[in-house]
Order: C-alpha cells, then structure tokens, then sequence
C-alpha cells in the first residue's frame, strides 16, 4: 500500500463500507490526525494502545513517534488494510478484538517486561467508537495499569463537556466527578463533522486525561465514593439527601444523610450537583462511617 493513501483510498482499495453499529467514523483529514499525534506528547519510551485503529490512518503516524503501538480493531474486515500499515513499520501490534475483553494490563506488562528497559509508559490515543465512549474510559481508569501516564482522545464534544464541566450546571455530574477523581482532563480541540466519512451528526472534541500520580483527597473507601456519587446523581432533580436514602445500596436514612450533608456545611435542601468532587469525598467518608454496612 501506498503510504500516502488517504482514507478515501483506502476504503476503495479494500472495499471497505463503514459500519454505523461499530461506530466507523474514520477521519479523513491529515491535519486532524497529525493534531491529535502531537496532544498525545509521545516518545520513544511509549506504549501508545489506540482503540479502533480503523483504516490505519493515525497508527501510521503513531508508529512513527512512539516505540510501540498496541492497536487494537474488533472489526475483522479492517484487518487487510491494518496489516498493510504494521508491513510499513516493524513497532506495530496488531489485536483483533473487542477493547472491553482483551487484558491490556497483562499484555502491556510483558511488553514492558521484553524490552528491556526501553518502554516505560502507557498512553492511548485514539477516535473512539462514540457507541461505547464511557465503558472505554471507565475501564482504562478503574484498570489502574500503573505505567498509564495520559488519554488522547477524540469523543463527542457534548462528552468531552460533560468531563470538564464545573458543579452547579447540567454537565456536571458522575462522568466529570470520575474522570477527575483519576486525572486532570483538558479539552484540546473541537473537530467538525466533515473531517470524518461518514460525517456524523455532531461536533467531537480531542480531549486528554492526564492521570493523577495521587488522588486528589483522601477517601476512606473508593467503591463507596463512587456508589454516593452514582446515587447522586442517579436522580438529578431530587433533593439530595433524599436521593442518597433512596439508594439502598449505601445503607443509611434519609436523617443519616441530612446530619452528614450539614456537616459539610452544606443545606439539607441542595441537590447533588452543587458539590464539588472533594466534597463528595468529605461526604463519603462522613456516610461511610455511619452507613449500616
Ligand atoms: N481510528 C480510525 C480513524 O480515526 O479513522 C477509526 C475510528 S472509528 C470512530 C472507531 C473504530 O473503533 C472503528 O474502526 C471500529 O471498528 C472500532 N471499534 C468499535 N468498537 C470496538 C471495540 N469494542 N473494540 C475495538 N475496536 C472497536
């Protein structure tokens, strides 16, 4: 193949029709790639794991920066056109499965493990299949791969809002509290619909998740923190307090959360989405302590 096949060529040349249940939105514009190649920060020292490679169009380039690409594509018609790109470079892996299933962290670590030194850290990058979005960023975060150093990626601008939201607006809520928990997000820029085929119906954005070297605030338990903050905001509209009591799964009564929401100092009356990340924390820890369980 051609290195300067395009992806329009690409598609032709292998007869490839994109799959709208895959989430196939290839980008079709160099410059959108080259930029989201220079976010990712790479060096020879990375391990880039990109999500959905697609036509190969960014892997290309990955291949280029980092010292090892781990690509994984659940789509096996994209597969021709994949190994024409690793043929082109020999730092390429190529993994025909479903992100979700594959054990990245194991795979990862003999990488590191083989090379001698060479491979220190993790970083993905990719255009993400938006129909699973969330379940990819939750996995990579709740993974805890301790070489994982950043996430590039390319996600519906209304996510990548919701990410960097601040408390007390409507895209304040679970996704913001988790992702910052983990790490510091950063929107780098907003990608229109025609640098993609096909073009999809909204705008994206590159955004990059820098992981935390240490969690922000102390909490007592991390599971039960994430339990508050998903019972949070599970039912915006309500009160607070009710909706922490309605969660059986937190173990604790309405005057249970009423007394621990006001020792925040916070009124009894707020909504979820009014506290910032840290005072959930301080809440957590306050419910934990008084929780049943
Ligand atoms: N990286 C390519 C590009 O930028 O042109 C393709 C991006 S496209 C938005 C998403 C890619 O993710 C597709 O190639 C799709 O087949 C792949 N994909 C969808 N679900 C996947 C999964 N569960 N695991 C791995 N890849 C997946």
């Amino acid at each position: 193949m051609d290195q300067k096949f395009n992806t329009k060529d690409r598609m032709n040349f292998f007869g490839i029709k994109p799959s709208k249940s895959l989430g196939q939105n290839f980008l079709n514009d160099i410059s959108v790639v080259q930029e989201i190649v220079y976010s990712a920060n790479l060096t020879e020292e990375d391990i880039v794991v990109e999500v959905g490679p697609g036509l190969g169009v960014m892997t290309d380039l990955l291949a280029n920066e980092a010292g090892l690409v781990i690509a994984v594509e659940i789509d096996k018609n994209l597969i021709p056109p994949l190994k024409a790109v690793c043929d082109m470079h020999n730092n390429i892996e190529l993994i025909n499965d479903d992100i979700l299933k594959v054990n990245i962290r194991e795979i990862v670590a003999q990488k590191i493990e083989e090379s001698d030194g060479k491979l220190k850290n993790v970083k993905v990058v990719a255009n993400l299949p938006y129909y699973i979005t969330t379940p990819i960023i939750f996995s990579f975060l709740e993974n805890k791969m301790p070489q994982l150093r950043s996430m590039t990626f390319m996600v519906q601008k209304e996510v990548a809002k919701r990410m960097t939201a601040k408390p007390g607006g409507k895209d304040y809520g679970a996704l913001t509290v988790t992702v910052g928990y983990f790490s510091e997000p950063e929107i780098e820029f907003i990608v229109p619909p025609h640098c993609f085929i096909p073009q999809p119906n909204v705008d994206s954005a590159v955004i990059t998740l820098k992981l935390r070297e240490k969690p922000p605030f102390e909490l007592n338990d991390q599971e039960y923190f994430f339990k508050v903050v998903r019972a949070a905001f599970c039912q915006r509209r309500k009160m607070l307090a009710n909706s922490l009591a309605n969660a059986q799964y937190l173990g604790i009564t309405r005057e249970t959360a009423v007394k621990c929401i006001e020792e925040i100092g916070k009124s009894s009356g707020i909504r979820g989405e009014v506290l910032s990340p840290e005072e959930f924390g301080q809440l957590s820890n306050l419910l934990l302590h008084k929780s049943s369980f």
